[in-house]
């Protein structure tokens, strides 16, 4: 947990000084074009501050600031009333994929958030958390069980590992992809879209 936390800071902190330095550089940039355009005549304050304000609005719809820097499942489904679950014969094929599908990181939706039953990277805002070689925590090892089926999210239920040759290079044949079976398998990239 103190590792988590840890890890949350740093993220926080990167990213505030990151936010801070591009914030400063468009501000300066902006306040001398301001001003040159002032000094030519070519705009007054009062004109400025009606269209900023104008502008502005359109920006909080359009970024949705409440969620920067936070990722969020989009769009949100009901997991309980998902209609579109993916049928595979995963009983057949778990000694080979070693369930690889619960690998690949995703966003959870308000709904789990709420819920509370599946644990997020606390570094990582609202990515489902994983252990450290990128199986998420809900995946009992040895039996490649899901422990929260009843639970899990809708990426989850959606997921195709059909089409997907991160998994298999050749579905039909049961030719898996050796790379997703490999330890240090790199399992940091939001995969949201694809199991959406
Ligand atoms: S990778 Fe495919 S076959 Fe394997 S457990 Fe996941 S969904 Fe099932
Ligand atoms: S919640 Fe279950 S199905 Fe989803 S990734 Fe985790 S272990 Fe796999």
């Amino acid at each position: 947990m103190r590792q988590e936390f840890a890890k949350g800071l740093i993220y926080t902190h990167a990213r505030l000084s990151e936010n801070t330095k591009t914030t400063l550089e468009a501000a300066a940039f902006l306040y001398g074009l301001i001003e040159l355009l002032t000094e030519k005549g070519l705009l007054t304050i009062e004109e400025l501050d009606e269209r900023k304000h104008e502008v502005s609005k359109r920006l909080v719809i359009k970024n949705r600031i409440n969620e920067v820097g936070v990722l969020l499942q989009e769009p949100e489904y009901d997991k309980y009333s998902f209609k579109d679950e993916a049928i595979i014969d995963c009983e057949k094929r778990i000694h080979l994929c070693k369930a690889g599908c619960c690998r690949l990181p995703f966003a959870l939706s308000k709904q789990d958030i709420r819920e509370g039953v599946l644990h997020w990277d606390l570094g990582r805002p609202y990515i489902i958390s994983q252990d450290k070689k990128g199986y998420c925590i809900h995946l009992q090892r040895g039996s490649f069980r899901c422990m929260v089926r009843e639970y899990r999210a809708v990426p989850c239920r959606a997921y195709d590992c059909r089409k997907d040759n991160t998994i298999w290079l050749d579905f039909e044949k049961k030719i898996i992809n050796p790379e997703i079976l490999r330890d240090d398998w790199p399992h940091c990239v939001p995969f949201q879209d694809e199991r959406s």
